[in-house]
C-alpha cells in the first residue's frame, strides 16, 4: 500500500499564538496531532514535546515489540517528558498538557492511538465515519445518558476534557488496530475544526476537493466559520 500525506495548520482569527503541533513522519509512518493546553507558553511546550516525542520513540523503536505496544508506550513517554518537564521548571508551566491523536503505519495496518478531544475521521466510500471518541466533559454527559448532545453543549463548555497527556504522569491512551483499503482516506484534526465545522461539510469538502487541497480547505472553512480556536488538519491518503 501506497501512501500520501498533507498537512494544514493556522493561528485562527482569534487565539495569539497556535498551541497545535503535528507530526508528517512519512518515512517513518508515524503521523500526530497534538492540541496544547496551559497559561504562559505550557500549551506550545506540551504540545511540541509531545509530537517529539512521537517521532524518537517511531525513529528508535524495537522490532520486537507489537506495534500496539509501541504507541502505548509513546504516549506514555510524552506524558511522562511534559510531566517531569512541568515539574522541573518554573511553577508557570504546571499543569500543562495536551491531546494527542496518532497514527502509525506499518504493512497495511494502521495503529491509532487517541486522548483528549482532537479526533481521526476515516472517509471511505463517500462517507465519513469517526473514529475516536472524545475524552470531554461533554461527551461524558452525552455518553452517560444524563444529556442530549444539545442540552450539554449549552451547559458545558465544549473544551473541557477529560484525559490529557502529560497533566498526570501516566496516561491511558485508546488504541485501535485497522486493516488499510484502497482509497482509504484518514484525517486527524485538533477541535478548532470540529468545533466550527460540522461532520458533513467536511464530508462535502474531502469529496469535491482534489487530494492536495483536501486539508487546506478544511481549515479555510474554519476559518470562514469564525476561526475562534487554532486549528490543524492532517491527512492521509492510502492507495494500492
Ligand atoms: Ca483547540
Amino acid at each position: 500500500m501506497k501512501f500520501q500525506a498533507w498537512v494544514t495548520t493556522d493561528r485562527g482569527l482569534r487565539r495569539e499564538t497556535n498551541q497545535d503541533a503535528y507530526l508528517l513522519d512519512a518515512a517513518s509512518g508515524i503521523f500526530a496531532v497534538a492540541d496544547g493546553m496551559g497559561g504562559h507558553s505550557g500549551g506550545e511546550i506540551a504540545s511540541s514535546l509531545a509530537v517529539e516525542t512521537l517521532q524518537d520513540c517511531f525513529r528508535q523503536k524495537s522490532l520486537n515489540d507489537p506495534e500496539e505496544e509501541n504507541l502505548k508506550t509513546a504516549f506514555v513517554k510524552a506524558s511522562r517528558r511534559i510531566f517531569d518537564r512541568a515539574s522541573e521548571d518554573s511553577s508557570e508551566l504546571v499543569g500543562m498538557g495536551t491531546t494527542l491523536v496518532s497514527i502509525f503505519y506499518s504493512k497495511g495496518r494502521i495503529f491509532l492511538g487517541n486522548v483528549g478531544d482532537s479526533r481521526c475521521y476515516l472517509f471511505r466510500d463517500h462517507k465519513l465515519w469517526q473514529i475516536t471518541e472524545d475524552h470531554s466533559l461533554l461527551n461524558d454527559q452525552v455518553r452517560s445518558g444524563n444529556m442530549s448532545e444539545e442540552q450539554a453543549k449549552q451547559i458545558i463548555a465544549r473544551n473541557v476534557i477529560t484525559r490529557s497527556v502529560g497533566y498526570e504522569r501516566d496516561v491511558y491512551p485508546d488504541i485501535w488496530e485497522r486493516t488499510v483499503d484502497s482509497g482509504d482516506i484518514y484525517l486527524l484534526c485538533s477541535d478548532g475544526l470540529t468545533s466550527m465545522v460540522p461532520d458533513y461539510k467536511i464530508s462535502e469538502i474531502l469529496s469535491k476537493s482534489s487530494s492536495e487541497e483536501r486539508a487546506a480547505k478544511c481549515v479555510q472553512e474554519a476559518l470562514k466559520s469564525g476561526g475562534d480556536d487554532n486549528v490543524t488538519v492532517l491527512i492521509i491518503e492510502f492507495q494500492a
